[in-house]
């Protein structure tokens, strides 16, 4: 294996080799998986613990290839990054997910909000927030209604960049959400300088709510430092009634998991939405 030390100095092996020849099947389909319709949008819903109502959904990419079958994007996303493909991607995504909410706005669901997720590469286009701005213009959609959902590796990359576009999108009423956090190498400096709306707790500290004391603890930390600092608190992979219990108890604002719902295709979502509309 790869880190047998004695070994280290082997370039090639045969799980490597296994890897590179995954990753090379993946790129040759994912060059042509645009132009083929192959990706599609689920949502996933975003619940108030206030309210119990949904305010919003999560846009999740999908890839369906005819050979390889349901690929992960955590497996496709990294190769869609590495071969730049994600900026088309990218922006694919936020054009469907904001005309999926135009249409949902058309139905009576005016307060729903949208949260896509943003790969550090699009940011760093040069027309990044133009193509943004474009798309709510176009959808007729207020900013106020988009939240994009952001990770640390890209702070950490080339801040001042970041933070300038981030600020900028922000004062258009665009929200800016920190997922994963506490996962990576979290600076609570970025959590200051940064205009952040929502902080995200990763799901690896909502999973172990149940059993460890420690993740309690850190989980509601975050919380109490997320609303004392103005943001909203949403938990993600909440599948437990447990874990809805500890979160509604030290109010978390908001959760998002398998307890109540799956990412769903739109036409699924929607019909969820507009039963808890009538009920
Ligand atoms: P993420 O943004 O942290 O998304 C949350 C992941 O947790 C999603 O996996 C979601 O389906 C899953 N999940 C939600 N609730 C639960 C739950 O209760 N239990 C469990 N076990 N899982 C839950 P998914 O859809 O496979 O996406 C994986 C990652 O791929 C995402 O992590 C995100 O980083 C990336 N991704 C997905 N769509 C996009 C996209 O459009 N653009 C970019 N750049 N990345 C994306
Ligand atoms: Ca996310
Ligand atoms: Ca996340
Ligand atoms: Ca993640």
């Amino acid at each position: 294996a790869k880190e047998s030390g004695k070994n280290r100095y082997i370039l090639y092996d045969a799980s490597m080799n296994k890897d590179f020849t995954e990753r090379m099947v993946l790129e040759k389909h994912l060059h042509t998986a645009m132009d083929n319709n192959e990706f599609e949008l689920f949502y996933q819903p975003q619940l108030d613990l206030g309210t119990n109502k949904v305010t919003g959904l999560e846009a999740l990419l999908r890839w369906n290839n005819p050979e390889l079958g349901y690929v992960s994007p955590v497996k496709f996303i990294k190769v869609a990054e590495d071969t730049h493909l994600i900026i088309q991607l990218g922006e694919w995504v936020l054009i469907q997910a904001c005309d999926f909410l135009s249409h949902l706005h058309k139905q009576g669901m005016t307060h729903m909000t949208m949260s896509v997720n943003i790969s550090p590469l699009q940011i760093f286009q040069a027309d990044f927030n133009n193509k943004i701005l474009k798309i709510l213009e176009y959808f007729e959609i207020d900013p106020r209604a988009l939240e994009l959902e952001i990770t640390e590796t890209l702070l950490i990359e080339s801040f001042d960049i970041v933070y300038e576009k981030l600020k900028q999108l922000r004062e258009k009423g665009i929200g800016i959400a920190l997922d994963d956090f506490g996962k990576g190498y979290s600076s609570l400096s970025y959590l200051k300088q940064l205009p952040i709306t929502t902080l995200k707790i990763d799901k690896c500290f909502i999973d172990n709510v149940s059993i460890g004391m420690e993740n309690k603890t850190i989980t509601r930390h975050i919380i109490k430092m997320g609303r004392s600092m103005g943001m909203s608190v949403i938990a993600e992979g909440v599948e437990h009634t447990e874990q809805l219990e500890y979160l509604k108890k030290y109010e978390c604002d908001k959760m998002q998991g398998y307890l109540f719902s799956r990412p769903l295709p739109k036409g699924e979502v929607e019909k969820l939405l507009s039963g808890l509309m009538t009920s």
